[in-house]
């Protein structure tokens, strides 16, 4: 049985009274209510958000993500609000961001304050001043490739699926592999298998497959799509 107050469970649920637990099982833990605070940013200002929020923290946290359900219906359901739609279950979820850079955040503030203070504030804050004050977030797999560039500071999709794969991958074996900087050396002859191992602890290797495998597959949806549109 996890224990879900290393991750300050009890201390969340504490400083926001109207949240309560309404499941907790082996694999996940769903908190939900109403969330209110007053958020702040420098080119924006004050402002109070109020919301009602469910959100569903898997076992395995900080490596992988809880969903996030914004339940009162204040942030419209469109592209643009950053809202990945759930027509069958009718289950919509927030879109906090490229899934490296969530992991990346949550690995520095690993419990569930630091969570809904460094992901999600900054997403409501955003969706209702109408703009991503907080820098464009990613959404769709184009925006999560451009994410991966930046992160990682590799060019092209192609060189994104090879830093997911070196990930997905033990050491030993990802240092064999080309190097997804372009270099033109093997990862390990390459300063760049830092970069990779730094990242490593993030999750797990099959998640970054799993990763891996989705974004491929978005590519080649899209390129079959271009192939159809200029035959
Ligand atoms: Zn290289």
């Amino acid at each position: 049985m996890k224990n879900w107050d290393v991750i300050g469970i009890n201390e969340f649920l504490r400083d926001n009274p109207e949240m309560s637990i309404k499941n907790l099982s082996n694999t996940c833990l769903v908190i939900a209510g109403n969330y209110s605070c007053i958020a702040y940013h420098e080119k924006g200002g004050d402002t109070d958000l109020n919301y009602n929020l469910q959100i569903e923290i898997p076992a395995e946290f900080p490596k992988a993500i809880p969903i996030v359900r914004e339940n009162s219906h204040l942030i419209p359901r469109d592209k643009k609000h950053h809202i990945n739609r759930d027509y069958i279950n009718k289950k919509d979820s927030l879109c906090l961001g490229s899934r490296i850079r969530i992991l990346q955040t949550i690995s520095k503030y690993p419990t569930v304050t630091g969570f809904v203070e460094k992901c999600v504030i900054p997403f409501l804050y955003s969706a209702k001043k109408g703009k991503f004050v907080f820098g464009e977030l990613a959404h769709y797999y184009e925006g999560i490739v451009e994410d991966y560039e930046d992160i990682f500071d590799v060019s092209g999709s192609q060189n994104v699926l090879m830093v997911l794969n070196c990930l997905s991958k033990k050491k030993r074996i990802a240092n064999k592999l080309f190097c997804p900087c372009g270099c033109g050396k093997r990862l390990g002859k390459c300063t760049f298998h830092l970069k990779i191992n730094e990242n490593r602890h993030l999750a797990s290797r099959f998640s970054f497959r799993q990763e891996y495998d989705q974004i491929f597959q978005e590519i080649l949806l899209k390129q079959k799509a271009m192939h159809i549109l200029y035959k």
